[in-house]
């Protein structure tokens, strides 16, 4: 096939500007470098986790409270009581036990004296938006609508703000002085608050909305929900939510000395324990879950328990007992199963088996429901079945225009942060419809905690024991509401917070010294190649293109490509070869030059054309006496093997220039054609791997299966009962078939193997990769230590250039083609690397000896 090479030359140019474009998108689109973290993935306000967690590490707590109050206003409460997500996804549990992050988050807030709260508002407005609730949903909105310079109302039915942190959660959990001090921010910035104001009593919904450009409804689930028995209504019977409400606002609440709490979650819990501290002699709580299907907290069960609070599971209440007008007592039916195979709620019961307890007084805390009949009542506000209200999941608006809503009043009983978190994307909506701007557009951000990192755990960690909370005594705790976690000392806190494995991606800079050396991250590299990619080239120039990036990548991104395609348009630029390579130019102009070319038939065989060696350059450079022998072998092998002297043009490509790599590509085809040889058997897994690419119709096998096919010499030295660990040079990483042959030598020559870490398709370069030698040579020196002291073994290599690498830093290493045919190795494997006037020496002696057979 004749084909114009000027015009091959250009396709491949533009080609490959194009690809540039593609790989750089790429790995800005795919690079998992800024992937959140396990932990801030989960985490439904994306706290930078790892972040707070390495500055405490370091003794930073003021530091670490400002990055931690950047996205949330309320650590020293979520430090104390937030359901801590993150800690269930955290990977440290995959070694011992996940890093405390919520009490770590305690421990800065805790130790700060004066609030240093950051009260700038971003651009004052005058647009108004009213918050109905004073919960976490509707004081996060609150705050976020401040910031951003809205005049804020909070409308709060109650006579305090705080909706469930300061009405539900017990003061033992959640000291009052904290939600004081924290929700000081909200006056601090210039919230109006109105308490004791119910909209849809006092002010209907419609009436709010029409003095205010926007309406937040964060109303929070306020009803506990009924078991639906005679006699619910009897004196000594009372609701969890009510009664809590009741406690906390720091209301009388007669309960006797015996008391049955009934329901399985955390509310239930706190009642158990409220009521103890209220001065009841036996508390028992009674759910229907068996012990390990409890919904409340694992650690607030046992604290419970070390109280004297009974737990009785797998028991239904089917009927209350009365004396007179008064409750006194439950009876049970045994629960045989909570949930169907649909894994719905769907309890079924044995109703043969019975049990009655007595009490003076039952709390029934199995769940709540919002409090929204009188804001729906004159006004188009939807509702679902269960009183929730109705909101479209990406915007929170609801269906009126102008209202939004989030927290437990549309999700049902959920949790602290999660109210944050719809408080926050509700503020965002109500913004955009303020300023009269697209409500859903860019707001696929969830999707990218969706995909946080992929990450290996570190080998070698030393386990830990988990950490304990110090807590208040058991016999300290009866008879008052004192905070009954103490929270961290600086000793714990340290300890805990140096157990982050601070997760992050770089696979591939963990595994590559050229990227860790440049101290970047593929998407940093990008980025930088993005804005200007000619400011340093010697950057891509000092890449090994060695491509173990892209294999330990999850993602398949290939650094050493990207800086391939770089070196070839910076060629095309104009703006390199870097006079650095002047070395490799030379090499290219004479080693493919008549001086150290050759192309000859079998002297004994000359008609008998079919197959050719081609040793390539690095082999003869490195011993012509090895060339000539395995030459040898293969003709008394094979008859009609002839010979091939040149190179395979892998420098230039190395180096980008594409147009001279062609060139010498097309001087090899030549000298095929001279001999009319129709097969080609390498030496060189660079040689085999490049003809195989950019000559895909040639037949190509390597030296090592043609040995492993024919049989070795039958004299071999001695080399059995040998260790040795293999190199495998970057090509043959792709090149599985080169690598097994390579093994396979090696098992019949009797030699054993330990194979190192990084080996076959994970193989690590020499060093030598990419011609980057003499651009960085500190770096390519660190880089063949690096591979040098991998292994207490010699080396065996099957490139000649990987052992000229290894021996200048005086690592025993010999080449495989040795073993086979140089009685001396064992001497030769200490042998120095050789100058470069060797090198070419041994190449012009080699072309002479063959000119003479
Ligand atoms: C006992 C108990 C313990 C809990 N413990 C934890 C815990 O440890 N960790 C955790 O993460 N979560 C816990 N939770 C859950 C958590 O408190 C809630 O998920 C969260 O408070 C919901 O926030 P919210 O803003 O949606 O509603 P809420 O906190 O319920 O606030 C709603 C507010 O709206 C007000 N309001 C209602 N109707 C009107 C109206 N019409 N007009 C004006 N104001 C109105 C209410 O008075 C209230 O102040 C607990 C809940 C309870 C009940
Ligand atoms: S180890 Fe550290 S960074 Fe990793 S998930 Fe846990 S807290 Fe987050
Ligand atoms: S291995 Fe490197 S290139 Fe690949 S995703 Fe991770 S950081 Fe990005
Ligand atoms: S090709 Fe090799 S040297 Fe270059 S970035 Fe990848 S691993 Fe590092």
């Amino acid at each position: 096939m004749v084909i114009d090479k000027a015009e091959a030359a250009d396709k491949i140019t533009l080609r490959e500007i194009m690809d540039i474009e593609t790989l750089l998108d790429e790995v800005m689109e795919k690079c998992r470098s800024v992937a959140p973290t396990y932990c801030e993935a989960k985490c439904p306000i994306h706290l930078d986790v790892k972040g707070y967690v390495k500055l405490i590490a370091e003794g930073k707590y003021a530091e670490s409270l400002a990055l931690i109050r950047e996205k949330l206003p309320f650590p020293g409460i979520l430090g104390r009581i937030c359901s801590h997500p993150c800690e269930t996804e955290c990977q440290r549990g995959k070694v011992d036990h996940p890093v405390l992050a919520r009490t770590l988050k305690r421990f800065v807030a805790d130790r700060e004296e004066i609030p240093n709260w950051d009260l700038t508002i971003k651009e004052q407005k005058k647009e108004k938006v009213a918050v109905v609730g004073s919960g976490p949903a509707g004081l996060m909105a609150a705050y976020e609508l401040r910031k951003k310079g809205y005049q804020v109302t909070i409308i709060e039915a109650l006579s305090h703000l705080g909706g469930m942190l300061r009405w539900g959660i017990p003061e033992y959990r959640l000291p009052r002085d904290i939600i004081d001090r924290e929700l000081g921010i909200i006056d601090k910035l210039g919230v109006e608050v109105k308490l004791n104001t119910r909209i849809g009593e006092s002010i209907a919904l419609d009436d709010l909305a029409k003095d205010y450009e926007a309406v937040f409804l964060g109303i929070g689930s306020q009803i506990s929900a009924r078991l639906g028995l005679d006699g619910e209504d009897l004196q000594g019977i009372y609701h969890g939510i009510e009664f809590l409400r009741n406690v906390n606002m720091g209301e009388q609440v007669d309960i006797g000395n015996r008391v049955i709490v009934i329901g399985g979650g955390n509310v239930a819990v706190d009642v158990a324990h409220t009521c103890l501290k209220l001065g009841a002699k036996e508390v028992n709580l009674v759910c229907l879950e068996c012990y390990e299907e409890m919904p409340a907290f694992k650690c607030e069960i046992e604290e419970a328990e070390k109280e004297d609070v009974k737990i009785h599971n797998s028991l239904g209440p089917k009927k209350l007992l009365r004396t007179g007008s008064t409750f006194s007592g439950v009876e049970f039916v045994r629960c045989t199963q909570v949930f169907d195979a649909e894994g719905h709620f769907n309890p079924t019961f044995d109703d043969c088996h019975t049990t009655t307890l007595e009490a003076d007084t039952i709390v029934i805390a199995i769940g709540q429901v919002p409090d929204s009949a009188g804001l729906v009542k004159g006004s188009q506000l939807k509702v679902n079945d269960g009183n929730y209200l109705k909101v479209a999941p990406l915007t929170l608006r609801t269906n009126l225009e102008k209202v939004f809503a989030g927290g437990d009043a549309v999700t049902g009983p959920r949790s602290v942060v999660e109210a944050l978190a719809m408080g926050r994307e509700a503020a965002i909506s109500i913004d955009r419809f303020i300023r009269g701007e697209d409500l859903s557009v860019n707001r696929d951000q969830e999707e990218l905690y969706k995909n946080p990192l992929e990450m290996e755990i570190p080998s070698g960690i030393q386990k830990l024991d988990r950490t304990s909370m110090p807590v208040l005594p058991v016999e300290d705790r009866k008879g008052n509401f004192k905070e009954m976690e103490l929270g961290f000392s600086e000793d714990i806190a340290l300890r805990e917070a140096r157990k982050c494995l601070s997760c992050e991606c770089l696979a591939c800079k963990k595994n590559c010294e050229f990227l860790s050396h440049h101290d970047m991250n593929p998407r940093e590299f990008a980025e930088k190649l993005m804005r200007d990619y000619s400011t340093d080239l010697t950057v891509p120039f000092s890449c090994n293109i060695c491509n173990l990036c892209g294999k330990m990548c999850p993602e398949g991104l290939d650094t050493g490509k990207l800086c391939h395609e770089i070196r070839k348009k910076a060629v095309n630029d104009g703006l390199a070869p870097l006079p650095q390579h002047k070395s490799v130019h030379s090499h290219q102009k004479w080693g493919t030059s008549w001086v150290f070319k050759l192309s000859k038939a079998d002297p004994r065989n000359k008609k008998q054309a079919s197959r050719v060696f081609f040793p390539g350059c690095t082999l003869p450079s490195y011993s012509p006496d090895l060339v000539m022998k395995t030459y040898e072998y293969l003709r008394s092998k094979l008859p009609g093997t002839d010979i091939i002297l040149n190179c395979c043009g892998g420098p230039s490509y190395l180096i980008g220039e594409m147009d001279r790599f062609q060139e010498i590509l097309d001087g090899l085809e030549k000298q095929m054609e001279y001999l009319g040889d129709h097969e080609i058997i390498t030496a060189c897994a660079k040689c085999y791997h490049i003809l195989k690419v950019h000559r895909p119709q040639w037949k190509i096998r390597s030296l090592y299966e043609t040995m492993v096919a024919v049989g070795l010499p039958r004299s071999l030295p001695k080399t059995s009962g040998k260790v040795f660990s293999i190199h495998d040079c970057c090509p043959a990483r792709y090149e599985e078939k080169f690598r097994q042959a390579v093994r396979e030598v090696m098992r019949l020559l009797g030699c054993d193997i330990e194979e190192m870490e990084f080996s076959g398709e994970k193989t690590r370069c020499c060093g030598g990769g990419g011609m980057m030698a003499p651009v960085d040579p500190v770096l390519f020196e660190k880089i063949v230590g690096l591979r040098v002291n991998e292994t207490p073994h010699d080396l065996v290599t099957y490139c000649a250039g990987c052992r000229q690498n290894f021996a200048s830093q005086k690592k025993p290493t010999v080449h495989l083609l040795d073993l086979v045919f140089n009685r001396t190795w064992n001497h030769d494997r200490i042998k120095p690397a050789q100058n470069g006037k060797q090198r070419w020496k041994n190449r012009w002696i080699l072309k002479r000896q063959l000119k003479r057979l």
